[in-house]
């Protein structure tokens, strides 16, 4: 395809099927993740491994971030031996994890400091979305430089939105989180309470699944529910860390507390790797 070189750091339930289209729509790509063993799905698929974040940097024209939080963001880019410590003039940085606006910003001025550009693009959309390529891209950033990231940006996503400059993109998928949490936290207390009246699990989920309520996602987790078995698409403790965000932005709407506190609790409790539906299994003790 086009002879842009990309790099992409992080490797996780996201960053492979994301860096797999990638590789299928044609682009060169090297890739680096902190637990090495996580890469070789995308070596198989055709990427290269890098030796170092800065090697990445240095082999790379677009980089490419999915990592988990604020925290490995701020390694990945500022740490020692991080991203912007390779040769990062002129070259474009895209992070597409969930962060704070503040820590988007961030990281921003970072890159600029370095004479390069950043957007932010975090995806609206899990592994499924992520493996079709058909995630949200919800934007922040400058027009030119996500003009030049469109090429990747419409392969990995079957819609891209920009919500303002950097910060406002973050800020939209904190806003779409909110909304995730609340219906899967509805969803799973819907369950509970139809069982506790004697309606079979079966039932209720076909109820809410066939009717005007039922949307991608209750479809999505319905078998995970039906078999209680719930291997991590979403991880729960990144809806816990979501909504932790969500409330230093702000948030502070009737739900907003008791939502976060939910996942909290759940987290706490041991199901932090699991998915974000295993909240069921904490609310049902
Ligand atoms: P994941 O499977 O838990 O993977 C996390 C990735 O971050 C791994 O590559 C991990 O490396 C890396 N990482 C964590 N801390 C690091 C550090 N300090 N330094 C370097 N690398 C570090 O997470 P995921 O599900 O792919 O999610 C990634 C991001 O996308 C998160 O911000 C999440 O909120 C967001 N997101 C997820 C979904 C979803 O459905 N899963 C949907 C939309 C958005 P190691 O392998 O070395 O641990």
């Amino acid at each position: 395809m086009s002879n842009t070189k990309l790099g992409w750091a992080g490797l996780g339930n996201m960053g492979t099927p994301m860096v797999k289209n990638l590789l299928k729509a044609g682009f060169e790509i090297s890739v680096y993740n902190r637990t090495k063993d996580k890469e070789q799905e995308a070596i198989e698929a055709g990427a290269t491994s890098a030796a170092s974040l800065t090697a990445l940097t240095d082999i790379s024209d677009i980089i490419l971030v999915m990592v988990s939080d604020d925290k490995a963001t701020q390694e990945i880019f500022n740490g020692e031996g991080g991203l912007l410590q390779g040769n990062a003039a002129g070259k474009l940085f895209i992070s597409v994890s969930t962060i704070s606006p503040e820590t988007s910003k961030f990281i921003n001025e970072s890159c600029k400091a370095k004479g390069a550009s950043f957007i932010e693009a975090p995806v609206s959309g899990s592994v499924k979305p992520a493996t079709d390529g058909t995630l949200i891209m919800l934007v922040g950033g400058e027009d030119a430089d996500i003009e030049k990231a469109k090429p990747i940006l419409d392969v990995l996503g079957k819609l891209t939105v920009h919500n303002g400059p950097v910060g406002a993109g973050a800020a939209a998928k904190l806003a779409i989180n909110y909304f995730l949490a609340l219906t899967l936290q509805g969803l799973a207390e819907t369950v509970l309470f139809a069982r506790a009246n004697g309606i079979s699990t079966e039932n209720i989920l076909t109820i809410v699944n066939e009717g005007a309520v039922g949307s991608g996602i209750t479809k999505l987790k319905t078998d995970p529910i039906l078999k209680n078995e719930f291997p991590a698409a979403f991880a729960l403790k990144h809806i816990a860390k979501d909504l932790r965000l969500a409330t230093e932005q702000g948030i502070n709407s009737p739900l907003a507390g008791p939502v976060y506190n939910t996942y909290k609790a759940a987290m706490d409790s041991g199901l932090g790797e699991e998915d974000l539906i295993a909240v069921i299994k904490y609310l049902e003790k």
